[in-house]
């Protein structure tokens, strides 16, 4: 059987970026990291040293706005440039190419669509969860978020993702009771059953502040013992859909 690709991502450039990227090395996973140039929500963003060094580390490096703006709280004329800015600092960082996206917030009002698409991004990832496919991949949904948990949250994306196989497995093995760890992992057992698309994504500064660095360390060591097992394979997000 085919197996489940996994791909992960971190959004918002925290410093503590740079232990997860160590961590993930460890495990000789592939990601994606989202980096804002700056932050509106005050949040320390990376330095341009720092996000050369994921780059080198062999992560990707994508967009996620100038000032990490919700793109639906920005007047209408304002969000091509904030989108267009933030891809300019970082390839001018970098010197390469920077062709992912992330909508700050997950908000995906059509002049951002319409925008990330005329700038040329071949990626761009919502928050929609409990999806194993990526049908538009300038819509790009993900499975579910480490290390956050709420009930009612998840049997709301999964009733949305109108996936009744996914929600009869849901159901039978009450994934809404599950902590996010646990949750986790049984996302990734579905993806290898259906042969689907498993995408963890967080933030790093949330992670550090819940102190769930060791619980984030078992899940990277389950994928890499499934990766080594032949069950799954992990891509950046940009390398992760169909079609690629
Ligand atoms: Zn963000």
């Amino acid at each position: 059987m085919k197996p489940a690709i996994v791909t992960l991502s971190f959004d918002d450039g925290a410093p503590e970026d740079l232990e997860i990227a160590t961590l993930l090395k460890k495990h000789e996973l592939a990601a994606t990291f989202y980096v804002p140039v700056t932050n509106v929500e005050g949040r320390p963003t990376l330095s341009p040293v720092q996000i050369v060094l994921l780059s080198e580390m062999g992560f990707e490096i994508g967009a996620h706005g100038y000032h990490h703006q919700y793109l639906d709280r920005i007047p209408a004329t304002d969000v091509y440039e904030e989108i267009k800015s933030g891809k300019d600092q970082l390839e001018q960082i970098l010197g390469q190419a920077v062709t992912s996206f992330c909508y700050p917030g997950g908000k995906t009002p059509v002049v951002a669509v319409n925008a990330v698409r005329q700038l040329g991004f071949r990626y761009a990832r919502t928050v929609r969860e409990c999806r194993f496919s990526v049908d538009d991949p300038l819509l790009a949904p993900t499975t579910n978020p480490i290390g956050w948990h709420c009930r009612r949250h998840y049997v709301k994306e999964a009733l949305l993702s109108g996936n009744a196989r996914y929600c009869t497995y849901f159901l039978k093995h009450r994934l809404w009771a599950m902590d996010w760890l646990d949750y986790s992992l049984a996302n990734l057992e579905y993806a290898v059953m259906t042969g689907g698309i498993c995408h963890f994504w967080g933030h790093a500064f949330e992670i550090d502040r819940n102190n769930e660095w060791e619980r984030l360390e078992r899940l990277l060591l389950q994928i890499e013992t499934m990766q080594n097992q032949g069950q799954v394979v992990t891509r950046v997000n940009s390398g992760s859909f169909h079609g690629v």
